[in-house]
């Protein structure tokens, strides 16, 4: 946690800020390793603080293990605290989340009478290098999500409803060791396929359907994520060759995934292959994401990201085609940039399932 203090506040300083605060659960959560609800973290160069209520403060203590001074303060978290330390050290830029805060939080940190300059985007690029412990976590949720989709296929019959395949799945997840999910499980089947972000319904699976399962785990706070699509007995040639076209899309932005490579560049190579088998428009969404504490962060492998990948970085890679009426596929690798390419801990295999 001091590594990364350290890192934001070099960045803050390069940008002339004085002071950092950090008011978004999951920013203070990767700064401090408090994962309570309620708390605000105030960064100088020489003062590391915690600001949380009476019920936190044990928690806060054993969570920061040192690297923070933890201070009590009221639930609502006054600005005076926080006021007095800025005046004592003759702040007068402060850097602030511009990304996540709310407008009645701004206009308390407009009292501070100092300028609040934004600093989300900083924050976010510290993120998106993981450490080895991070890569570690995630590893560890992408094998849980392989372990319970694997006992899935063996559970998945025709006339199951959406719903049932989601809870069934999620139970999974917990078995193998996530200790939650780490999004609202996609279960898209027949036409319900082609709604990229499918919320399972009451439609049961039948013969002829292929069915977008999009999930992941959390593991120590981490995310994986991953996306299958699978067939219910043999389905027609129009989705059999869309599926080809989206695995071999994917298997060629994969080819091209190392160090050095834009997130546009990346994003392009699976379009470009789309487009010329004829369904450009039928994808619709960006290629892939970051991933890490939140299941999207930084960087963006989409059209327009200009964002170099490098080591550390995650990368989802997640084309997909989606036919009104016919229906969806999409297939989903989780990828961690390493010096000379990329770990891939996805290990369910891509060759189309099918579900007699
Ligand atoms: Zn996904
Ligand atoms: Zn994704």
């Amino acid at each position: 946690m001091l590594d990364r203090c350290n890192r934001l506040m070099t960045e803050a300083q390069k940008q002339g800020l004085d002071a950092v605060l950090v008011m978004s659960q999951i920013n203070w959560r990767y700064f401090s390793g408090f994962t309570g609800s309620n708390a605000i973290l105030l960064i100088t160069p020489e003062r590391r603080i915690l600001l949380t209520d009476f019920r936190y403060t044990i928690q806060a203590n054993q969570q920061t293990n040192g690297v923070f001074e933890v201070v009590e303060v009221s639930r609502s978290i006054g600005m005076d605290f926080i006021s007095n330390e800025l005046k004592r050290i003759g702040a007068k830029r402060v850097g602030f989340e511009d990304a996540s805060i709310t407008v009645r939080q701004f206009k308390e940190l407009e009292t501070l009478g100092v300028e609040l300059c934004p600093i989300s985007d900083a924050m976010a690029n510290t993120r998106a290098i993981k450490s080895k412990y991070e890569i570690e976590q995630i590893i560890a949720a992408q094998n849980a999500s392989d372990a319970a989709f694997t006992q899935l296929l063996g559970r998945i019959r025709v006339g199951m409803k959406e719903t049932e395949v989601a809870t069934e799945l999620e139970y999974l997840l917990k078995k193998n060791g996530a200790e939650d999910k780490s999004f609202d499980t996609i279960v898209g089947s027949g036409e319900n396929g082609a709604l990229c972000h499918a919320i399972p319904g009451d439609r049961t699976l039948c013969h002829g359907d292929m069915v977008v399962i999009d999930f992941g785990s959390k593991v120590n706070g981490y995310c994986s994520d991953m996306t299958r699509t699978i067939a219910i007995g043999e389905p027609c040639d129009e989705l059999k060759k869309i599926y080809n076209i989206v695995l071999q899309a994917q298997l060629n932005a994969l080819a091209a995934l190392k160090p050095g490579i834009t997130g546009g560049e990346l994003d392009r190579i699976a379009r470009d292959y789309i487009t010329e088998h004829g369904y450009g428009e039928n994808f619709g969404h960006s290629l892939g994401h970051g991933f890490g504490l939140e299941v999207h962060e930084a960087p963006a492998a989409s059209k327009t990201s200009e964002t170099v990948l490098t080591p550390g970085m995650t990368v989802t890679v997640e084309p997909g085609i989606y036919v009104e009426g016919l229906g969806g596929v999409r297939i989903e690798d989780c990828c961690i940039l390493t010096e000379d390419g990329y770990i891939n801990p996805v290990n369910s295999t891509k060759e189309l399932i099918i579900i007699e």
